[in-house]
């Protein structure tokens, strides 16, 4: 089944880069390496497409439903492939894939609500809803499925064509998934293409493309914006985040270390709304420390497709050298590492889970997004100086707040400058809700309706009240 205009053309050889799994630091297959000038082709066809897929919802909600179920029939081949590439264990990676299915279906069935505005004029205005054209979607490589279908399950049910652009770090997953899609949706609705770069910079300032929606870091978001300018396409950017978790006093810390400690390390820490900073009371500060210490020392690390794996590697070199480099810093500034601290021995790109303490303020490990499984903790003496801290970065993505007292809890989180607070947990999303970065962690909303209306533009009608 092809899923990119090279395996198309008859006779073309595209060529290859490698694709590496990051268990074993090895090359274990190839993906096509897309040119740039191939894109005038499949962005022309994506539009062509569109001309009959914004026809008809009823078609679009089959299609969707149809599309969800073959996702879940695929999901063994898509998991591991997931794994093999991106490094998580096989059972975030089935749970990844339960994810894309569920936002199929959960945006199969939103429709967006025509209304009609009767403000004492003589006409009356009907507000109806249009699709923009083809979308382009540029992902990265910590959840290449799931964040996929959360940008082309909402374009696609708003009746736009997607050409999907996964990370040249995990683009196997991602074809995969075009192929199962194919089976479910017109032809050139959605189309995967793979390749390294200028290839997602000339997709972003493609004149055929209506609208960008990018998931990724916050200086290729600027680069990004700054490409669809050329053709004054919507943008959406969701982007990096330095999410805190502040303690509070009253928290019972072996009730919630578990909790805490998952959601900073959960997918080797690189979730964007991970907890990557934690501010504890300085009475309960090593108490803190030691019970996430425990939990790092103990965590099974190894390959993800070992079941008895919680962490995997890091996913890519380039990464783990980021997260390297961050940690040694730290060190350099004078914290210590009550947990990790450094690489593992051996092949694949393997970080030991880290707990920092003694960590300067202004050292870059918390200053900046480290995305590894690497934490510190910081210790606070008034609340003030504790929320002052957690929203005294550039990125506002989410945040939580950890206490017996909810209501006092509830306060707290009330203070901090970004999308999503949480209360005794973290990075817990719902599809209905909406997503959105404030600061530098993105432009636009994803999520719920508001996901759906980010793809659609207003077409309003003025008409003659009824006699
Ligand atoms: P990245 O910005 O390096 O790459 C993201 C995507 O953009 C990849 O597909 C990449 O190939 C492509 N790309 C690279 N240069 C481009 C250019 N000039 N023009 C267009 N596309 C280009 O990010 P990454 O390292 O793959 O992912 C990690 C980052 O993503 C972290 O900062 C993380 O916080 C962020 N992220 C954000 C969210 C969110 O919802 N806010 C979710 C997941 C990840």
């Amino acid at each position: 089944m092809p899923t990119s205009e090279s395996d198309r053309v008859p006779g073309r050889q595209p060529a290859r880069f490698a694709v590496v799994d990051p268990a074993t630091g090895e090359t274990f297959d190839e993906a096509p390496d897309q040119q740039p000038d191939e894109l005038d082709v499949v962005v022309d066809r994506a539009h062509r497409a569109w001309h009959g897929w914004r026809a008809d919802p009823v078609v679009r909600t089959t299609a969707l439903r149809v599309a969800a179920n073959a996702v879940e029939a695929a999901g063994d081949d898509l998991a591991r492939l997931l794994t093999r590439e991106q490094g998580k264990p096989l059972a975030e990676s089935h749970a990844e894939v339960a994810r894309t299915a569920a936002r199929l279906r959960y945006f199969a069935d939103l429709a967006p609500r025509t209304r009609r505005i009767t403000d004492g004029r003589p006409v009356h205005s009907e507000i109806r809803w249009r699709s923009l054209g083809p979308v382009a979607a540029i992902v990265p490589w910590n959840f290449p499925l799931q964040l996929a279908a959360a940008k082309f399950a909402p374009a696609l049910v708003a009746g736009n064509t997607v050409v999907l652009k996964p990370s040249p770090f995990t683009p196997l997953a991602t074809r995969l998934l075009g192929s199962v899609l194919a089976t479910a949706l017109p032809e050139d609705v959605l189309t995967v293409v793979t390749g390294r770069e200028p290839l997602g910079a000339r997709l972003a300032s493609h004149p055929g493309i209506r609208h960008v929606t990018f998931t990724g870091s916050v200086p290729t978001g600027r680069a990004v914006a700054e490409a669809a300018a050329a053709s004054l396409a919507r943008v959406t950017l969701e982007l990096g985040g330095n999410d805190a978790a502040v303690l509070l006093d009253d928290v019972e810390v072996d009730r919630i270390a578990d909790r805490l400690f998952w959601a900073a390390f959960r997918n080797c820490g690189q979730v964007c709304m991970a907890v990557k900073r934690v501010y504890a009371p300085a009475q309960l500060h090593a108490e803190v420390v030691e019970a996430l210490a425990q939990r790092a020392k103990t965590v099974a690390v190894g390959s993800g497709l070992n079941p008895e794996t919680r962490l995997g590697p890091v996913n890519n070199a380039p990464q783990l050298a980021r997260v390297e480099q961050v940690t040694k810093q730290a060190l350099a500034d004078g914290a210590r590492a009550a947990a990790g601290g450094h690489r593992l021995d051996g092949p694949g790109y393997f970080f030991a889970p880290t707990i920092l303490t003694d960590v300067p303020p202004g050292s870059p490990v918390v200053t900046k997004e480290q995305f590894g499984p690497v934490l510190p903790v910081l210790p606070y003496r008034s609340l003030d100086e504790a929320v002052d801290a957690a929203n005294g970065t550039g990125f506002g993505l989410g945040g939580s707040v950890w206490g017996t007292d909810l209501d006092r809890a509830g306060a707290v989180a009330d203070r901090l400058e970004c999308g999503t607070a949480w209360i005794n947990h973290h990075a817990e999303l719902s599809l209905a809700q909406p997503f959105a970065g404030v600061k530098n962690s993105g432009v636009g909303v994803a999520g719920g309706p508001w996901g759906l209306y980010g793809n659609l533009r207003p077409f309003v009608v003025h008409r003659p009240q009824e006699a």
